[in-house]
């Protein structure tokens, strides 16, 4: 890099010369005037001078002409002092191109690059106008960047889940849909929000993911059926086998027990995995009725107390609201949370089944002082199969299922479940649903009293998980 003392030299170098030529000049007219008169050595450094300004002012036009389209093939020859200046924009400019040229080149390179990706890319600014996008999002979302450039994105894919998506703000999970122009696609969208005002779509085709997650649900849903008529026999003939005439002896009895509880375990679990698959088909709840809520917690509360057989207290708190979706599956949701409420708090436990308005809608929250789950474990829970504690969970019936029936009817009723929890002190399994769900009108719903108990447990930080 040049340091000052190189600056002050390359100006020397040009200034110098000049001056060197000034002198001489002037020298030149002193000694005219010395040899022929005053008057006529004023006149001879009068038409020299006149001379050189006319030089540089030449020149000085040829450099203003040259800066307003300024090239490397244009840049002017001249002689003297200009000479050295054309000589430096000469060079300047040449490494203004060069570098130019090889910013353009990495430009090119880079959108070759993004144009091989298998992904689509929309770059869209902060009003969802198109900036730019590859091949593939072209063809995935049946955009045209030289047509549509500068044009809503929303305006073009207009599919309502797509527009609800991009307009929500909230991109923490991908959207799933089948763009209305090529419904054999599906279509994964994620929105990366990279600076204030700009964003990246970007789509990934995942036809075949969908395919093969569809050809497990019918292979489980297919099996499971299958299971369903041999499994019904079987019970049926033990339960013959155990109220025969007479009655079989000790060990006998033990054992056609044992296979009692293995054969009803194995039917709940075919019950579990075809209800599951039936709720993965579809996003939507299968009815969308008016709820009686206080009558189905009611139901719940006497289905704990039933379960518990009185060895926990069961409260309910709160009133419930009317809601609307499908009662049979809520009803699953929080029968599940219930009874894990139960399975999981030690005798002389307290379980809490309440209700409360919060802001987004209202909140059902089933409390235990139970054997509570460590931190790790939470994020987990609601996978197929996740248990804290597998023997614990088979020996109170448990199918390890019970959670991801709970988020899969949460999802298809636009819902959430929060979990908090302390190991040793209990659980509190919230689910959050929209106001949208809630049926009563709005300042009805709004007026549900907040909670009366007190909470068993506090809402530890970093304990809890949410989606
Ligand atoms: P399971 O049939 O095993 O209860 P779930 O899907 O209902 O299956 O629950 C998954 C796991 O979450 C359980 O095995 C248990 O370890 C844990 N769990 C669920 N609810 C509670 C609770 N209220 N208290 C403590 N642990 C719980």
């Amino acid at each position: 890099m040049d340091g000052p003392a190189s600056a002050t030299r390359k100006r020397l170098q040009v200034v110098l010369p000049a001056l060197l030529r000034l002198a001489v000049l002037a020298a030149a007219a002193i000694a005219v005037g010395v040899a022929f008169g005053a008057t006529i050595g004023l006149v001879f450094a009068a038409v020299a001078f006149g001379l050189l300004a006319l030089l540089h002012l030449f020149y000085l036009s040829l450099l203003a002409e040259w800066l307003e389209q300024p090239s490397l093939a244009t840049v002017p020859e001249g002689i003297g002092t200009w000479s050295q200046v054309f000589a430096r924009l000469y060079k300047t400019r040449r490494t203004t191109e060069s570098t130019e040229r090889r910013l353009q080149d990495n430009e090119e390179r880079f959108r070759r690059t993004i144009s091989a990706l298998p992904e689509g890319l929309v770059l869209i600014d902060a009003a969802l106008q198109i900036e730019w996008c590859n091949p593939v999002a072209e063809r995935h979302l049946g955009i045209a960047l030289k047509a549509d450039q500068g044009l809503r994105l929303t305006n073009l894919v207009r599919d309502p889940v797509f527009v609800a998506y991009m307009t929500s703000g909230n991109f923490g999970e991908s959207l799933l849909f089948r763009p209305h122009a090529n419904p054999a696609l599906a279509l994964a969208v994620d929105v990366i929000e990279f600076e204030p005002a700009r964003s990246i779509v970007v789509t990934r085709d995942v036809t075949q993911t969908e395919r093969v997650d569809a050809m497990r649900r019918d292979f489980v849903a297919n099996v499971s059926h299958e299971l369903r008529t041999p499994l019904t026999v079987v019970n049926g003939f033990l339960e013959t086998m155990l109220d025969a005439e007479p009655p079989p002896d000790e060990t006998r009895r033990h054992h056609l027990l044992l296979m009692h509880d293995q054969s009803q375990r194995m039917s709940r679990l075919v019950d579990d995995l075809l209800l599951l698959s039936q709720l993965e088909a579809q996003d939507a709840p299968s009815v969308d009725e008016p709820i009686d809520a206080a009558q189905l917690t009611a139901e719940l509360a006497a289905e704990a107390r039933a379960l518990s057989g009185g060895r926990h207290t069961v409260r309910v708190e709160g009133t419930a609201p009317r809601l609307r979706g499908a009662r049979d599956e809520l009803r699953s949701a929080f029968g599940n949370l219930v009874s894990n409420a139960v399975r999981y708090t030690l005798e002389g436990g307290t379980i809490a089944l309440r209700w409360r308005a919060v802001d987004e809608g209202v909140c059902f929250e089933v409390e235990d002082s139970g054997i509570g789950i460590a931190p790790e474990h939470i994020p987990r829970l609601t996978e197929r199969f996740y248990r804290v504690d597998k023997s614990r969970s088979r020996e109170t019936g448990g199918t390890g299922l019970g959670l991801a029936i709970v988020k899969h009817v949460l999802l298809r009723h636009q819902a959430r479940l929060d979990i908090r929890s302390q190991v040793g002190q209990g659980s509190v399994f919230s689910v959050w649903l929209p106001a949208a769900r809630v049926v009563l009108p709005q300042d009805e719903a709004a007026k549900l009293p907040p909670s009366e108990g007190a909470s068993i447990i506090p809402a530890p930080s970093g304990c809890s998980a949410a989606w």
